[in-house]
């Protein structure tokens, strides 16, 4: 290389390394849904400097409102609830307050032999003791009696504290084979998708396996409500749940959102990390927070800390998918939606009444509904294309609910890294993830992959991160 053309060689790199050391910042925050969103939020709010980059052209993340033609599609999370409060604290804070709705007070229902039967309200807590035994008619009598000796069944056969058992086994034992296969698989399949042989009680059902005096008492002093109890615990928003996603965009004054950038690369630098996207844009901060799920963490993190990834890759993802369908009618069905059992073998986990479960969700005169697929399911959808798997899907649903009609709009949209699975071992693995990430400082996890799915686990997981950085 001639002299002339080494110094401007060298002039470059002292430029670009001097815009580097420039930009110094206090955080990147990778990804945006929901947990990414929440971190950027309150480090704003603290007036930090920081960069939030996400791979789509979009942010939310899971949370993905469709709007159009006076359609309010949710193809992602469709409900916050209010037994977990973060979420719903949020929006208050956000001054949403007033655009909160609740939905409809119907009942929703479970499918047994392709009838359908209401889900008592208290049954969600997955309590017998809180509903009526005869209120559970999709279960024989024979199954019901053996579901109310589950006080006993738990004094006779507990669960240490800290024992990590599967939800299915532990369950068929108080209470019965047919009440778990019945009551308890749909209900757990419903939030987490997977299966219940393999989920952690401690890690899906807190409430049972640790607060165990509490869940005793609960079973055996809990007066039971009348069935239909008129309140619920969902809530969504007027304009679906990407308005609580656009608030907190337009919030962020000293964090830079960058969208249609996937993160490529992170290293370690003398004074913190630097984040690299494939188009080589990069960023220095003191602290980065990865909100992306397990695996995609694990390939950022395999040569600055492998240690991390090869925990990061053990986590397991399963695939998910929302097919919505429209069509014009009307159409008084019984409900909000239903639940299927894993033992109907049908295609459909789960099924919204998108326009009787909320208001104004699709315009006048017209039907939206959802369903949804998990790999609980015993059907091959995750291999159908698109139209295949919308057409197969709506056949069953017709043939379940009895309607009439073609569907005039279908919206059908695959999460392949839908719904981490909290398998048995999944807190012990959360430990060794977090006390690995503890040994590279500015280091931070978080997101559904870790410490709760659903929307308030996240926030919460979120505001921790944030206040670590700021400790
Ligand atoms: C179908 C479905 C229904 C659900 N229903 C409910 C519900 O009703 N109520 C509820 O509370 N919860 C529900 N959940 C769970 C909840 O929606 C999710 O757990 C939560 O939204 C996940 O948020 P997150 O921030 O952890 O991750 P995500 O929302 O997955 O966000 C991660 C982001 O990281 C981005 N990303 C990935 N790799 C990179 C990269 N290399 N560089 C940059 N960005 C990257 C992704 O594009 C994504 O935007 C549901 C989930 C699903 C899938």
């Amino acid at each position: 290389m001639a002299s002339g053309e080494q110094g401007k060689y060298e002039f470059a790199v002292h430029h670009s390394l001097f815009a580097l050391l420039n930009a110094m910042l206090d955080c990147i925050v990778v990804g945006g849904g929901i947990t990414g969103l929440t971190v950027a939020y309150e480090l704003s709010l603290r007036g930090l400097q920081g960069v939030l980059v996400e791979a789509e052209d979009r942010l939310g993340g899971k949370i993905h409102t469709v709007v159009e033609d006076g359609f309010v599609v949710e193809l992602g999370p469709d409900a916050m609830v209010t037994l977990k409060p973060e979420a719903l604290a949020l929006c208050t804070e956000l001054g949403l307050a007033d655009e909160v709705i609740a939905a409809q007070t119907r009942p929703a229902y479970v499918i047994r032999d392709r009838r359908f039967y209401p889900i008592p309200s208290g049954l969600f807590a997955l309590v017998p003791g809180r509903v009526r035994l005869r209120d559970i008619r999709w279960v024989s009598w024979r199954g019901r009696l053996r579901a109310a000796g589950m006080p006993l069944q738990v004094l006779l056969h507990p669960v240490p504290p800290d024992a990590d058992v599967p939800v299915g086994p532990t369950f068929r034992r108080w209470a019965g084979d047919e009440f778990t296969t019945w009551v308890v698989e749909p209900l757990l399949a419903g939030v987490y998708g997977g299966d219940i042989e393999r989920l952690s009680l401690r890690a899906t059902l807190p409430q049972v396996a640790t607060r165990r005096t509490e869940f005793l008492r609960s079973l055996l002093r809990s007066r039971p409500r009348p069935s239909g109890t008129p309140e619920t615990p969902f809530r969504s928003l007027r304009g679906g749940l990407t308005v609580l996603v656009e608030r907190l965009r337009e919030r962020f004054g000293s964090v830079e959102v960058r969208t249609g950038l996937p993160v490529e690369g992170i290293h370690r630098s003398e004074m913190g990390w630097v984040v690299e996207t494939a188009g080589r844009e990069r960023w220095r901060a003191r602290h980065v927070v990865l909100t992306i799920p397990p695996g995609a963490a694990a390939r950022l993190l395999r040569e600055t800390a492998p240690d991390v990834a090869d925990l990061l890759t053990r986590a397991v993802l399963e695939p998910t998918a929302v097919v919505a369908y429209a069509w014009p009618g009307t159409w008084d069905w019984l409900g909000t939606g239903f639940l299927v059992p894993r033992a109907e073998r049908r295609w459909i986990t789960a099924c919204t009444w998108l326009s009787q479960k909320w208001p104004r969700r699709a315009p006048e005169g017209w039907n939206l509904v959802r369903v949804f697929l998990t790999g609980s399911t015993p059907m091959p959808w995750p291999e159908m294309d698109d139209e295949t798997l919308a057409r197969t899907v709506w056949q069953e649903f017709i043939e379940l609910v009895g309607v009439p009609a073609v569907p005039h709009r279908v919206w059908v949209q695959r999460w392949t890294d839908g719904l981490p699975q909290y398998t048995v071992g999944h807190l012990t693995w959360v430990e060794a993830v977090e006390g690995a990430v503890a040994r590279y400082p500015g280091l931070h996890v978080a997101g559904a992959g870790y410490r709760g799915i659903g929307l308030s686990d996240c926030i919460r997981q979120a505001r921790q991160v944030a206040s670590r950085i700021m400790e």
